[in-house]
């Protein structure tokens, strides 16, 4: 696996036989530091740049060799890594190709390999055709899948090991095990050319019994030896079309390419529970207003709308990222290699530009536009799971959308709040103390006082003011029998929620701290406290503070809410305050008044 890598993970550059630096990749340069721009030799480990002198030495004297040489070489961070360095002479004599690859790493890169192998291997599934190549003087044999210039090895081994593995691992269908078996010797014997058709799961799905199409032909090989090469194809149950679309209909998205849903979610299940995960990072998507592009053009230009930002998304991402399309209008992107906050911040850019050009002038005067949210492992509470990096990801980009759209925000828990599903969720709209009238707050202190002397008829006053002054768009008080409130505020809005479900709920209470639950915004409760969260939704309540009202023996009793519609806020300490104040002295005097 290592040599697979080696020749195309990282090409160093072109040096001359003293190792300095001739042409050198960039990606050597950002790895190694200004050092390297000079010689290699800077950065080898002292005790090694003898032996590498040495080797550079013996590809001199024979220049078809390879020296392959463990070098220990310090990165720009002053650490020490290990690296495998292939050096071979160019076609310039004196001049040395080097290839480097980091063994500390290289376990992680196996990793993700592997990862990316198993995608092949799905992608293969019925659809594509798969090469194979046999040399009888090493016995080995390769069978590899190319698509999109990329190359998937499935095996490269001893036929004779692989046959055996074959058969341990249970992927010949043993009715067909003479056919198997006569494949194999066909290949061996090299001195035929035929077709086999057989079931088996070799390079498809692992689960799954395909049927195979192997056509075997004898090639005269670089002029010495006769190789055995082929296809082996995938055909569908019951049909002899190697171009069965019935892969693209179980893992493509039809209309843009990309992944489909069940695809990206378990691509991107895969990567955050991955040995790599914590250069994962996952952005989703949305084009903006696109309901207005349907409407006012028609669903088939909605279409090739749809189209052309998923050429726009697989353009931008190149190899950097993998890409799906989870629905309607929305995509999600799953990154793996980019290191810092500006490369993704270049591919964001990159979507968000190239979105606007898409249809420009057809559109009358709009601009399309998107809003993307991206979530980055390890960035936040809770975002080392698939699920939780989601919803991160989901609430940037509600957050894109809530400040106008047609742009992306990178989740940072500092600047965007805390989106654990406890509590107060961080600030959505931050409001300053000064926004509120200080007499309204007085005067409100002194209708409390009234509730306390006069009794619960103060109430409806108390609660309108509380609005008024605390820029609520509506408060309300709940106990005894039935669903409508027993006091609210003036409000014109839609029919207050009902409330026994809310008050039921053992794990929605769970959250509840003091009797008390600020919640900037609803959807942190979207999966924890599906029932609540459907009453607030219903209602159009974005962000709510609640209260709950308990009867002498302490068991709940009521609930007080105040509510946010629209746009969702984060409560400041002067409004949660004022609120609690407010609703214990509510709830002392409706045990006064036995009322619960
Ligand atoms: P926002 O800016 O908030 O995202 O507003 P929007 O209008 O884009 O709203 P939203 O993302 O919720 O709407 C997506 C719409 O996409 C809803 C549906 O009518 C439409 N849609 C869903 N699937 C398809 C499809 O396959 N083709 C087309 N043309 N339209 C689709
Ligand atoms: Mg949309």
């Amino acid at each position: 696996m290592i040599d697979a890598i080696f020749d195309t993970a990282y090409p160093a550059g072109r040096f001359d036989t003293s190792l300095n630096l001739i042409e050198g990749n960039p990606y050597m340069y950002r790895f190694f530091g200004s050092n390297v721009y000079f010689s290699i030799q800077k950065i080898v480990n002292a005790d090694e740049q003898k032996k590498l002198a040495e080797d550079i030495e013996q590809c001199r004297q024979n220049p078809q060799l390879r020296i392959d040489e463990c070098i220990h070489i310090s990165n720009s961070k002053g650490g020490q890594d290990c690296y495998f360095l292939g050096m071979k002479l160019s076609d310039t004599p004196d001049i040395l190709n080097i290839t480097l690859i980091n063994v500390t790493e290289s376990k992680a890169h196996i990793n993700s390999l592997n990862r990316r192998l198993m995608l092949a291997r799905n992608y293969l599934t019925l659809n594509g055709t798969a090469v194979f190549v046999y040399k009888p003087s090493t016995n080995f044999i390769e069978i590899s899948y190319v698509k999109n210039e990329q190359t998937a090895v499935f095996y490269n081994m001893d036929i004779d090991e692989w046959k055996a593995q074959m058969y341990e691992e249970n992927r010949i269908n043993l009715e067909d095990k003479d056919l198997f078996d006569l494949l194999c010797a066909t290949i061996k014997l090299a001195n035929e050319s035929r077709t086999v058709i057989f079931r088996g799961s070799i390079i498809g799905d692992r689960n799954r019994m395909e049927t195979y199409r192997v056509n075997l032909n004898i090639h005269e090989y670089t002029g010495d030896e006769p190789v055995v090469a082929g296809t082996w194809a995938i055909i569908n149950p019951g049909s002899n079309d190697a171009n069965s679309d019935y892969f693209e209909d179980s893992y493509i998205d039809a209309l843009t390419g990309l992944l489909n849903k069940k695809a990206i979610i378990s691509y991107a299940e895969n990567a955050v529970s991955g040995i790599n995960h914590d250069n994962v990072a996952l952005a989703i998507m949305d084009i903006d207003n696109f309901k207005g592009v349907n409407d006012n053009y028609g669903h088939m230009f909605g279409d090739k709308v749809i189209k052309a930002v998923g050429e726009v998304i697989k353009s931008a991402v190149g190899t950097d990222a993998v890409a799906g399309r989870m629905g309607g209008d929305e995509f999600l992107i799953v990154f793996e290699k980019c290191q810092n906050e500006l490369e993704y911040r270049n591919i964001l850019r990159c979507i968000k530009s190239n979105v606007h050009a898409v249809y420009n002038g057809q559109m009358g005067d709009n601009t399309l536009s998107c809003s993307i949210g991206l979530a980055r492992y390890g960035y936040g509470p809770g975002s080392t799971s698939y699920h939780d990096l989601f919803k991160i990801a989901d609430r940037a980009l509600y957050l894109a959308k809530q400040k106008g759209k047609d742009r992306y925000i990178i989740y940072k828990p500092e600047i965007h709040g805390d989106y654990s599903s406890k509590g107060d969720n961080g600030d959505i709209v931050n409001i300053s103390n000064s926004y509120y009238s200080a007499a309204e707050i007085d005067k409100l202190h002194t209708l409390f006082t009234r509730i306390i002397v006069e009794g619960i008829d103060v109430i409806p006053e108390t609660l309108d003011l509380f609005a008024k002054a605390l820029k609520l768009d509506r408060v309300s008080v709940f106990y005894g029998e039935g669903n409508s409130p027993k006091f609210t505020s003036n409000y014109n809005g839609s029919v207050c929620p009902a409330n026994p479900i809310v008050i039921k709920d053992e794990k929605y209470l769970g959250l509840f701290n003091n009797n008390m639950l600020a919640m900037s915004n609803v959807h942190a409760i979207e999966y924890s406290c599906p029932n609540v969260f459907n009453v607030l939704i219903d209602t159009e309540i974005s962000s709510t503070m609640q209260y709950v009202l308990r009867d002498a023996g302490n068991n709940v009793a009521g609930l007080i809410t105040a509510d946010i519609f629209g746009i969702p806020i984060a409560f400041p300490k002067i409004v949660t305050n004022v609120y609690q104040n407010m609703c214990s002295i509510i709830n002392a005097v409706l045990l006064r008044e036995k009322l619960i």
